[in-house]
């Protein structure tokens, strides 16, 4: 039998429609290329998304038809993000930080019509223009560069009122944002968010077991809004109707700190690199900085214990939160359930350092091998896969991804873990990375964090190298704080006892820094490269 609901599409329109109904004061700032700080309320980001939206309509743009942002994090990519798929079509964006080819290559495989850009950008999209054909670019005046010829003013584009704009019909599964993985391995893959999707992911996260968001909240993504949907936070932040603010292209410490606490941002989220670069500064300075009481999203990479510990004595408190590019990203995070009330801290902070559990409808197990679900006993250890309605079933586009799906729907992350009774994840790897010596699996992570807890050590990543013996061996590649003395001796003698003695690195060696990915992330491929020819012997 038929419900008697309205059957309502999930729209992404909607959000914007009532956070300007409910919430027209509420601010929007951003830090711009000099510093100064662009300010604006709801009315009038509700009011230039839906120019925008009306521009690409008379511009002819069709449904679910890609529109490109080469953007940082700031006002005007807040109103691509709402404003594009207003007008039915899909906001594609380009990760700046990747090669200009590659660029070149995600554009074209998308096939998008119009690009929006920044003009400090303009000298990124020079290294590729002439791989790419967009019918129109539409150039964002951060500063005051005339635009170049052949290309148009965003303000110009955006200038027509919209008072009686349409919103053109769609359904609540058409696309409304599109991102490519990085493609550390193979070309990078597409994966088109929905309206629908976007409004649930947003909804979920903002729980009070997630996110916990309110209205009295202010919000900074440091996570680009390049890159998986700046983890849906500028959606979600506009479904509460509360404060965001934009970092601009300053994502350095000091900047992120001043804009932290003169705006009173209260959560924040971003990678380990940016927190780890935060956390230095704070302790370089306790007194400088007069921070509110903070909630820090980390994702992205695997946050060190030893790094939650140092955040909460200032009073700033880490969450991290597990998922990629094709679960929208948000698929768990680190809340304590209420069965930790009353265990010991350590036992609390353990939690807290695990990639958490899953969010309502995500679905999580992993399975072995040999394709047994392993139960969640907190030892046994396999990939992870998820199913959900936020989670990709397929690539944008691709005929050949088969093998990222299970043959019963699941999605493969690539990503190794163990489930803990209480429904924590805890990451031990990637599949690409793992470390398999003595046909026993040693977690690199586990290792990583264990030796960036040295209080020397600034930095450490461990990969896998061959060994005539085990079959492999972890290498330990430190990098040292700096000033700091350190021999590999001390840091096998700080992890003696720690760890179990076969799971210890074979070798410790020094580095200057750790290769990172476009995201931020240690890039283990660049790194196995550098260290192609480790012999153990001579080491
Ligand atoms: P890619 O780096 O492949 O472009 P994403 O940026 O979407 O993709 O990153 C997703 C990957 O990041 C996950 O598969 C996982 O390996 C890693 N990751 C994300 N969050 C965490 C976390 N909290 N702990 C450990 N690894 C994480």
């Amino acid at each position: 039998m038929q419900s008697t609901m309205m059957t309502r599409p999930l729209l992404l329109d909607d959000i914007l429609e009532r956070a300007a109904r409910q919430y027209p004061d509420t601010e929007i700032v951003s830090n711009m290329p000099d510093k100064s700080r662009h300010r604006y309320t709801y009315r009038d980001f509700y009011k230039r998304a839906r120019q925008l939206s009306q521009a690409l309509v008379n511009a002819g743009l069709k449904r679910e038809e890609r529109v490109a942002t080469l953007m940082w994090n700031h006002y005007a990519h807040l109103e691509a993000y709402f404003g594009i798929p207003g007008a039915g079509g899909v906001l594609h964006t380009l990760n700046l930080r990747l090669a200009p080819d590659d660029i070149a290559w995600i554009a074209n495989h998308a096939s998008d019509r119009f690009l929006i850009v920044d003009d400090v950008l303009l000298p990124l999209l020079e290294k590729f223009a002439d791989k790419v054909n967009f019918e129109r670019i539409f150039v964002v005046s951060l500063t005051d560069q005339a635009i170049p010829e052949g290309m148009e003013s965003y303000e110009d584009f955006i200038s027509e009122p919209a008072d009686d704009f349409v919103y053109p019909d769609k359904d609540e599964n058409d696309g409304c944002g599109m991102c490519y993985t990085s493609g550390t391995t193979g070309n990078p893959k597409g994966v088109l968010y929905s309206h629908r999707s976007t409004c649930l992911h947003s909804l979920v996260s903002a729980l009070p077991d997630g996110m916990a968001l309110s209205a009295r909240d202010c919000v900074l993504p440091v996570v680009p809004m390049f890159h998986a949907n700046a983890w849906g936070l500028p959606y979600s932040a506009t479904l509460c109707g509360l404060k965001q603010v934009f970092p601009g292209p300053h994502m350095d410490a000091p900047s992120l700190l001043e804009l932290f606490e003169e705006e009173k941002v209260n959560l924040a989220g971003g990678v380990p690199t940016i927190w780890m670069a935060i956390i230095e500064a704070l302790e370089a300075e306790p007194q400088r900085w007069k921070l509110p009481k903070m909630r820090m999203l980390v994702g992205g990479s695997a946050v060190p214990e030893s790094m939650i510990r140092r955040f909460d004595k200032f009073d700033l408190s880490i969450i991290q939160a597990w998922g990629m590019t094709e679960t929208s990203p948000l698929a768990s995070m680190a809340r304590l359930k209420p069965a930790f009330d009353d265990a010991d801290e350590d036992a609390r902070y353990k939690q807290r350092a695990t990639a958490g559990f899953a969010a309502p409808f995500v679905d999580v197990r992993i399975q072995d091998d040999d394709g047994n679900i392993l139960p969640w006993n907190g030892e046994d250890v396999g990939e992870i896969q998820c199913s959900g309605p936020w989670i990709t079933a397929k690539y944008f586009d691709l005929d050949k991804s088969e093998d990222k799906f299970t043959d019963d729907g699941w999605l493969r992350t690539g990503d190794i873990a163990a489930i803990d009774r209480h429904g924590y994840i805890r990451i031990t790897d990637r599949t690409k990375d793992v470390i398999k010596s003595g046909g026993e699996w040693i977690s690199s992570v586990q290792l990583e964090n264990e030796i960036m807890a040295h209080d020397k050590v600034a930095e450490a990543a461990v990969i896998a190298r061959p060994h005539p013996k085990w079959g492999e061996r972890p290498l330990a590649c430190v990098v040292k704080k700096s000033g700091a003395d350190l021999t590999a001796d001390e840091v096998m003698n700080f992890l003696r006892g720690r760890m179990e003695k076969w799971m210890l690195p074979e070798a410790v060696t020094f580095i200057d820094e750790v290769p990172r990915t476009s995201t931020g992330k240690f890039n283990k491929l660049g790194l196995r490269q550098q260290f192609e020819d480790w012999d153990w012997e001579a080491a």
